[in-house]
């Protein structure tokens, strides 16, 4: 499973020239449809080669034959098993650098050659497909599901304090039992055991969206258990009855409450940017966030999932430009880059800030700010 520490472990890797290959290639779920893979791998390639050419620079970049025959025989002997995703694959001879990876969402094809790995769609299916945690609990019971790409891990919680625990050897259904008086008063105890099971799992491994399931009356009863820092966490809750309760449903309806909370996360950034008056902290467009990059100001980058915008960057002072003059050591000193987007995503997040996809961006790529931006 792709994470954040993936993508900046691939970020620390650079070549001297546009030789390192990121290809972002669907693999079909139909096993006849594999014998066209390489050739739909060429013509990625292609444009891979053209948007990494300077225009009437008599300098084309041509993709390797070493990187070429990595890539074909990785999708040999693995395409089988990535069938129904997209794989992202990075390969550059001169870093030793050859791997794979099935991310868990589709995405848009592409090939790049640059001197970096090209990470912004890593970073989108991230964001679309993020590892989360469920809580399901009736007032004696509580399960603890960890969902993380196509894995669902379970473990179960202690039954309510006072009440002989089962031990947990494997599912066992959510089974039925009664609910007897007892219980039903130590339950409020139950709820915050479980509250403090779900705290330690996050200073273990972070914080991660959490999911609320179980009986009308009683999801209220374990959100009110939950400390503050974890409430902010919750994303959202599921009416269902534990004892029909399997694990393939409960990543069923959680799914769906993930899906909800991504949407009003994008449509909450949305509003943040467009209520900033203007000079303030937020700014649309390409020319405003490169000049919000050069001055190390942005906070969150909002850009597009799709599309690559070609430019330029300055060799001695590393300014980003579309058209080569972004500063002045003018257009000898600079290089073309294929993508300004996935240049300001990198820059973004060695400030220390953040990135996310919109479906539609104000202006096609937008920003917020830490400061506002002194006049150009
Ligand atoms: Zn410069």
């Amino acid at each position: 499973m792709i994470s954040r520490a993936y993508v900046d472990k691939l970020l620390g890797m650079q070549a001297a020239g546009p030789s390192l290959l990121s290809l972002y290639l669907w693999i079909p779920l139909d096993p006849a449809e594999l014998r066209g893979l390489s050739a739909r791998a060429d013509e990625l390639f292609a444009l891979a080669a053209r948007d990494a050419s300077e225009p009437g620079s008599g300098r084309p970049v041509r993709l390797g034959p070493a990187e070429r025959d990595t890539v074909r025989r990785l999708l040999t002997a693995k395409a089988r098993d990535w069938m129904g995703h997209t794989v992202a694959i990075f390969a550059c001879v001169e870093l030793g650098l050859n791997e794979a990876v099935p991310l868990p969402t589709r995405l848009q094809e592409r090939a790049i050659l640059a001197t970096r790995p090209h990470v912004r769609p890593l970073l989108l299916a991230i964001q679309r497909c993020p590892a989360y945690r469920v809580v399901v609990a009736d007032r004696r019971h509580a399960w603890l599901f960890s969902i993380t790409g196509d894995e669902i891990r379970t473990a179960a919680l202690p039954d309510a304090a006072g009440v002989r625990s089962h031990g947990f050897s494997g599912w066992y259904g959510l089974e039925a039992h009664r609910v007897n008086e007892r219980v039903i008063n130590l339950a409020r105890h139950h709820y915050h055991d479980t509250a403090a099971l779900l705290d330690r799992a996050t200073r273990a491994d972070g914080p991660e969206p959490l999911v609320i399931g179980g009986h009308e009356e009683t999801i209220p009863e374990m959100l009110a258990a939950l400390p503050v820092g974890l409430r902010d966490q919750v994303a959202g809750s599921f009416v269902v009855d534990p004892h029909i309760l399997t694990p393939a449903k409960v990543r069923d309806l959680a799914d769906r409450v993930i899906e909800g909370w991504l949407g009003r996360r994008d449509q909450q950034l949305l509003d943040e940017i467009r209520q900033e008056p203007p000079d303030g902290l937020a700014v649309t467009g390409l020319t405003a966030c490169l000049d919000a990059a050069r001055q190390h100001a942005i906070r969150l980058l909002a850009g597009p999932a799709g599309g690559l915008l070609p430019g330029y960057v300055c060799q001695r002072c590393g300014a980003l430009s579309s058209d080569g003059d972004g500063c002045a050591d003018g257009r000898e000193a600079s290089r073309p880059v294929p993508d300004l987007i996935e240049e300001l995503t990198v820059r973004t997040l060695e400030d220390g800030g953040q990135v996310h996809t919109l479906r539609d961006p104000p202006a096609g790529i937008a920003a917020l700010l830490r400061f506002p931006l002194a006049p150009a």
